[in-house]
């Protein structure tokens, strides 16, 4: 009887505990998906982190390498994927036309990060099909705009 009492009282206690948790934190959080992020630059993966952690609801996978980044890319199938466009082993460009040519995920949405902000590397990319080029350093506020269309697009 006693064993069963303090079972009651803990079943009691946590979903009150629950509760507070929901009213004193930030409202429920929304499942918004996953983004890859494929990066060689540790700054630029950590500065992104950052960045997605003031998002909730978003769950970031990094990859430094470009075949690493198609292989998460073909097993988890995120719903954005970011992309460096120089990379250790393979350049973002061959790793962008890999994920196109595979239809497991030829429909997730790519943004293209990058330093090179040579005239006519945006359009080049975008003509190749992905979403949006941005240049490093990275614009914030532009960054959040595109990843937050990317994102609705991938739910849609
Ligand atoms: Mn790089």
């Amino acid at each position: 009887m006693g064993t069963t009492f303090s079972i009651e009282l803990s079943d009691v206690e946590s979903p009150a505990a629950v509760a507070k948790l929901e009213t004193d934190g930030p409202a429920v959080v929304e499942e918004r998906g996953t983004v890859l992020y494929i990066e060689d630059n540790i700054s630029n993966l950590a500065l992104v982190q950052g960045i997605l952690e003031r998002r909730p609801g978003i769950s970031l996978i990094t990859a430094m390498q470009g075949r690493f980044g198609i292989d998460l890319a073909r097993n988890n199938l995120p719903d954005v994927i970011l992309l460096d466009l120089n990379l250790p082993d393979i350049g973002g460009d061959e790793v962008q036309q890999l994920l196109r040519n595979d239809v497991r995920t030829a429909p997730i949405p790519v943004i293209m990060l990058s330093a090179d902000a040579t005239p006519g590397q945006a359009e080049r990319f975008k003509s190749a099909g992905v979403v949006a080029y941005l240049t490093k350093p990275l614009d914030v506020a532009e960054f959040l705009r595109v990843l937050d269309m990317a994102l609705a697009e991938a739910v849609a």
